[in-house]
């Protein structure tokens, strides 16, 4: 992997682009700098080189349209907070004022291009824009790893104009890192853990996964396909019952493959899908109807805690509860436990896609786990095996 760490930045001009589309209040106002503070590294490394910095992004969706409303002005000093420096600002990503102020611009400096979406050539990959973006540098960076499964002109067809000068930013790094150690070259036992509402959502994942792990956890609302379809009563919990001969298949791969696959074995079920519902533990086989399976019940979470704590490598993927409920967010955190208690004992963690990490960053896990993914999409796509637009630009 060719990184910015195999390469001096001295009086190089570096065109990073990052993924600085940050979430923003009614009032424009930057409401997590997570974004932003992940590529801080990269900035600073460059920087220190004694190069400059030529920062490019996108920012929501604006079509191909000029608007205010997704002008990264909005963000310029919650750059220059992050990053602890002056950031100059240009109001256009191309023509006469980008390319005088690219040309001026001094080692030691930072400068932020207005939005690319603001032309349509972005999104459409177009070769004729991503040339003249080429030009403002001697170095393409990609640090964007949330935009990394797009094939998008500044995330990937770029590349191609800087045949030896194309490096990952490291955030990239980390990020690719963190797969190859859960699909490749991770210490075993390797355990996946999945969760989240669906099984038809997370299949590509699954079967992608099951030639790398020793252990499948499968949780959350997705479990019940597989208890109804391995005949148990499930009530009225979520279930796809087109998936069902899906889910024999995988029980049945899985054993091919060597992989044991951990259910629930109880269940917290409700009368309703409330924070007021009434309550109780059951067997996940015996669930009567009019009731569902919204947690994992306390034999499974001792079920689960075992097999986490004898393994090395973990990836989570899913929460295995409806957490945004708080009487239904006790599977979840017992898990985030057990998550956190291994890696405190050495084991190498991986948090990614959608949902929990919503729920490590909000109950406060980010820091007990080895790494947590910047990349939803991105990560999911990885995870499903598929090589990303961004990541093959690199490497070619
Ligand atoms: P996904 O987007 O498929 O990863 O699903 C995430 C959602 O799954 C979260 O919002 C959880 O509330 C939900 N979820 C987890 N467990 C269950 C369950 N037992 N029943 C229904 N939804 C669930």
């Amino acid at each position: 992997m060719k990184t910015i760490n195999d390469f001096n930045f001295k009086d190089k001009k570096a065109l990073v682009r990052v993924d600085f589309n940050v979430p923003q209040n009614a009032d424009l106002k930057v409401t997590d700098n997570t974004r932003i503070e992940a590529v801080k590294p990269t900035i600073d490394k460059i920087l220190n080189d004694g190069g400059s910095v030529i920062l490019m992004t996108h920012l929501g969706r604006p079509k191909g349209k000029v608007s205010e409303e997704f002008s990264l002005k909005n963000i310029v000093s919650d750059v220059e907070t992050v990053l602890g420096k002056p950031v100059q600002f240009c109001p256009d990503c191309l023509g006469e004022e980008a390319d005088n102020m690219t040309k001026n611009l001094k080692p030691g400096e930072i400068l932020l291009l207005e939005n690319l979406r603001f032309y349509e050539g972005e999104e459409n990959g177009d070769v004729a824009f991503a040339e003249k973006l080429s030009k403002y540098g001697d170095a393409y960076v990609n640090d964007a790893f949330g935009t990394a499964h797009r094939s998008h002109a500044s995330t990937a067809i770029i590349a191609q104009f800087f045949s030896s000068t194309k490096f990952f930013g490291l955030l990239m790094a980390k990020e690719l890192e963190a797969i190859d150690k859960v699909l490749k070259s991770g210490e075993k036992p390797i355990t996946a853990i999945l969760g989240g509402s669906k099984v038809s959502s997370k299949i590509t994942i699954i079967e992608n996964i099951l030639p790398a792990v020793d252990h499948l956890i499968i949780g959350g609302g997705m479990a019940f396909t597989f208890i109804k379809a391995l005949g148990g009563m499930i009530g009225n919990s979520l279930v796809e019952d087109d998936k069902i001969g899906l889910a024999l298949e995988i029980l049945e791969k899985a054993k091919n493959e060597n992989v044991t696959i951990h259910l629930p074995v109880d269940a917290i079920i409700a009368d309703g899908f409330s924070n007021n519902a009434a309550t109780k533990e059951v067997d996940i086989f015996e669930i009567p109807d009019g009731w569902m399976g919204l947690d994992s019940g306390t034999r499974s979470r001792k079920l689960f805690n075992d097999v986490v704590m004898n393994s090395r490598t973990i990836l989570w993927n899913g929460p295995i509860g409806v957490f945004e409920m708080s009487i239904f967010a006790a599977g979840t955190v017992a898990l985030g436990d057990s998550i956190a208690e291994a890696t405190k004992l050495g084991a190498f963690s991986l948090v990614g896609g959608g949902d929990s990490v919503s729920f490590v960053k909000q109950f406060g896990y980010e820091e007990k786990v080895s790494y947590v993914s910047t990349g939803g999409g991105a990560m999911l796509e990885s995870l499903e095996g598929k090589e990303l637009p961004g990541v093959q630009a690199i490497n070619n």
